[in-house]
């Protein structure tokens, strides 16, 4: 059911440089979302942009709602920049058919930057919910200090088994960065997924990155139907 809600915003926090994410509490109200699907978020400004679509980054498991999002020029931006604990944020929702495919045996997860939000949700969901999944997230980033719920990715795994979280850095230049460099690519992929056939990928990020790897993955002749997308239009 879509619900009309006013959200009291009780925690913000600055988790990249560029990205913050605003929890907010839902009092007395339920909200009944799937893993992956996303809020319109309304804010009070004059403008023919006031309402956006935002990811829910919480999982259903949770007892409040986390959305998160890249700093910019316009003026929803600047609005969603200068709020602070206390006030208030009108969503529309939960919409979205990008969600979790329960029942799968092995997801991998593809995402950059700001892309990760809705997979935050699938991840927390499937492991509190101890799904039986094997899961993979291939997260790549500009640089180390990009990386969204940096904090929050080891302690995922350590909680679920079936997890794994891998970094990739696109410009680690002058950064001691240790782990994967470059884009995600075919043998990024092939390395880490079992079963190329039958595996569900889930790509999500700005339109050029979502594009990209969705004709790679069907280059390596990966059934259309496994391959579920949600573009960030605006990035
Ligand atoms: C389902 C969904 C979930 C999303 N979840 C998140 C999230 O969790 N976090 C997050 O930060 N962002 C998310 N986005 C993107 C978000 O809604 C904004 O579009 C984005 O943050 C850019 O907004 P802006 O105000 O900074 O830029 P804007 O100033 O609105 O846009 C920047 C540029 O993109 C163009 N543009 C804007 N909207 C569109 C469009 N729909 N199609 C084509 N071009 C467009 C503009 O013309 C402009 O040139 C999501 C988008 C979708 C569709």
């Amino acid at each position: 059911m879509v619900l009309n809600l006013e959200l009291n915003v009780v925690e913000i926090k600055q988790e990249t440089p560029d990205v913050k994410s605003f929890k907010l509490d839902l009092g007395m109200q339920t909200v009944d979302y799937k893993p992956g699907q996303y809020f319109m978020v309304e804010l009070d400004i004059e403008s023919d942009e006031k309402i956006k679509p935002l990811s829910i980054a919480s999982s259903p498991t949770e007892e409040f709602i986390l959305i998160c999002t890249k700093s910019g020029e316009s003026d929803f931006k600047h609005k969603l920049d200068s709020l602070k604990v206390g006030d208030k944020i009108k969503v529309k929702g939960p919409m979205g058919i990008f969600v979790l495919k329960e029942d799968a045996k092995e997801i991998m997860f593809l995402s950059g930057g700001i892309g990760v939000t809705p997979f935050r949700n699938m991840i927390k969901y499937a492991s509190d919910n101890k799904l039986p999944i094997k899961m993979t997230l291939l997260y790549s980033n500009k640089t180390p200090a990009d990386i969204v719920f940096e904090d929050q990715w080891h302690s995922f795994e350590k909680e679920n088994p079936n997890l794994k979280v891998i970094h990739t850095i696109t410009n680690a230049e002058g950064d001691d960065w240790q782990g994967r460099k470059g884009r995600i690519d075919e043998k990024m992929i092939k390395e880490n997924c079992s079963d190329i056939n039958n595996a569900v990928f889930y790509i999500c990020g700005p339109p050029g990155m979502v594009d990209g790897l969705t004709n790679l993955l069907k280059s390596m002749n990966v059934p259309q139907q496994n391959i579920k997308i949600e573009k960030f239009e605006g990035y």
